[in-house]
């Protein structure tokens, strides 16, 4: 990969998008941080400076009025020289303005007298400062008018050349600041985004192996709980669901390959004695009688396949309404009835309080019309079926159906509601294996759920719980 390209993919990173944020969040923050210090800093010295302004006003005031006018002009000259005659000046005014005296001027030659300034003064009496910027002078010059006694105003002037110092330092420090803080936000920002993207890359990695064709690649998760192991809980979790699914697929795939085979080649059997030594018109019919038979327990299959799955995958919609469950209940009973009567078996169908419920009653009535067959199938003559219906708590209704039929085994109870299980000593009975796949994901879809408790030889009994509303 080329320089180039390598510096365009980083670009384009979220990462290098969050460094400069953090970068340029953090640089404002410390150029703010400071311009208030500067403020504080030059607002300070020039306090400071007319500190000392208003000090010296307060020492020429006095001298003024112990020692008169003379004492004044001697105290400038000798201040002035003392903190050096470029450093400061003094000039004393008459209150009209015109020069009485001041101190060595041949440094302060372009600083004359604000007329406006001296105007305010005797207007307000109180001090008025000045700050006068020369182009051809290095610092600026802080002035000072102020009456100092009856008739007589002080100028007094000072180069602001420290003031300029230290903002020289400052803006030295600032720079230097500036460009280190610059790279420590770099190199942390950088730092702390590629250690929350961390998490991110991993699920890309993981997806990517996915897309190779490893389902069962997970992504790990931290105990953190961040949002980074959120995503990643949730991506296992879909995972999770994708494998189940395509697991159902290929279940239902070998399903389909294995018991469909049987009626197809019985079909095709069927036909191709037919074909070789039919002779007479009824051979034929009873041909296509026996195919139309055939292909109806097909189609059944097919179809109740694909309801059980679609149900299972969340897909199906249900046609719900208000019904009463108890009479549901009876009305299967009645038509199943004369079906155990036949085979000695005796049904009880108690009275049940009427219970209504919202469900889709082609589902439900299916469904216990399952359960009731199981019960016939699975009893030998002289058994007994027993019906109920009773409220489970304030949102639910149960449904039993209990026999003393055969029973199933420890072995097999775990695996009767799955698509086309069947146990082995019911394999002398009718049946797809598909009876109680239909009615466990017809519970589900309303919410609801079905168990058993079996005992071999001592019989089962089969309990459906399902909510008053469809979840
Ligand atoms: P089938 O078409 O075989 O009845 P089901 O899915 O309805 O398929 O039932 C699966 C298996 O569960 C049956 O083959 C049978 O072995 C067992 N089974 C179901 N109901 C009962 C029952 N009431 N008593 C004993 N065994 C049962």
């Amino acid at each position: 990969m080329s320089l180039k390209k390598r510096l365009l993919d980083i670009y384009h990173t979220l990462a290098f998008r969050l460094t400069l944020w953090y970068a340029g969040i953090f640089m404002l923050s410390a150029c703010l941080a400071f311009f208030f210090f500067y403020l504080l800093i030059t607002s300070v010295i020039r306090q400071q400076t007319d500190q000392a302004f208003l000090s010296e006003v307060r020492t020429f005031s006095s001298i003024l009025s112990g020692q008169g006018p003379e004492a004044v002009k001697r105290q400038a000259f000798i201040q002035a020289q003392a903190a050096g005659e470029k450093k400061i000046f003094f000039r004393l005014l008459h209150i009209t303005g015109q020069l009485f005296s001041s101190s060595n001027m041949s440094y302060w030659q372009d600083i004359g007298i604000n007329r406006e300034a001296v105007k305010q003064l005797l207007e307000s009496r109180v001090p008025i400062f000045d700050t006068i910027n020369i182009p051809d002078r290095k610092h600026k010059i802080r002035v000072l008018y102020a009456i100092i006694g009856p008739g007589m105003i002080l100028q007094l002037g000072q180069s602001m050349e420290n003031h300029t110092r230290i903002i020289e330092v400052f803006r030295k420090v600032f720079i230097t600041t500036m460009v280190i803080l610059f790279a420590v936000a770099v190199v942390v920002g950088w730092f702390m985004a590629r250690r929350a993207l961390v998490g991110v890359e991993t699920v890309t990695r993981t997806a990517r192996r996915i897309s190779d064709g490893s389902l069962e690649q997970r992504v790990p998760v931290n105990k953190r709980a961040d949002e980074i192991d959120q995503l990643a809980l949730t991506f296992n979790q879909m995972l999770d669901r994708i494998e189940n699914l395509v697991n159902g697929i290929k279940e239902m795939s070998d399903n389909i390959a294995h018991d469909l085979k049987s009626p197809i080649t019985r079909i095709r059997g069927t036909a191709e004695v037919s074909l070789t030594s039919g002779s007479s018109l009824k051979d034929y019919e009873s041909m296509a009688a026996g195919t139309i038979e055939e292909c109806d327990r097909l189609l059944d299959m097919i179809n109740t396949m694909l309801f059980i799955s679609r149900t299972e995958a969340g897909v199906n919609q249900l046609d719900c309404r208000q019904l009463d469950i108890a009479k549901l209940v009876h009305d299967a009973c009645d038509i199943f009835q004369s079906t155990a009567e036949d085979k000695g078996i005796t049904m009880v169908c108690g009275e049940f309080e009427n219970i209504s419920i919202y469900g889709d009653v082609r589902l439900i009535q299916r469904m216990v019309a399952n359960l009731l067959d199981n019960a016939i199938k699975y009893t030998p003559a002289h058994g007994r079926i027993e019906l109920s219906v009773a409220a489970a708590g304030d949102q639910a209704v149960r449904i039993t159906v209990k026999d003393n039929g055969m029973g199933i085994s420890g072995n097999d109870i775990d695996h009767i509601f799955e698509r086309f299980y069947r146990c082995d000593p019911s394999r002398s009975q009718a049946g797809t294996g598909l009876g109680l796949s239909f009615a466990r994901a017809a519970a589900r879809a309303h919410g609801g759920d079905i168990t058993v408790t079996s005992e071999i030889d001592r019989g089962s009994t089969f309990v459906v719980v399902l909510p008053k509303q469809a979840g």
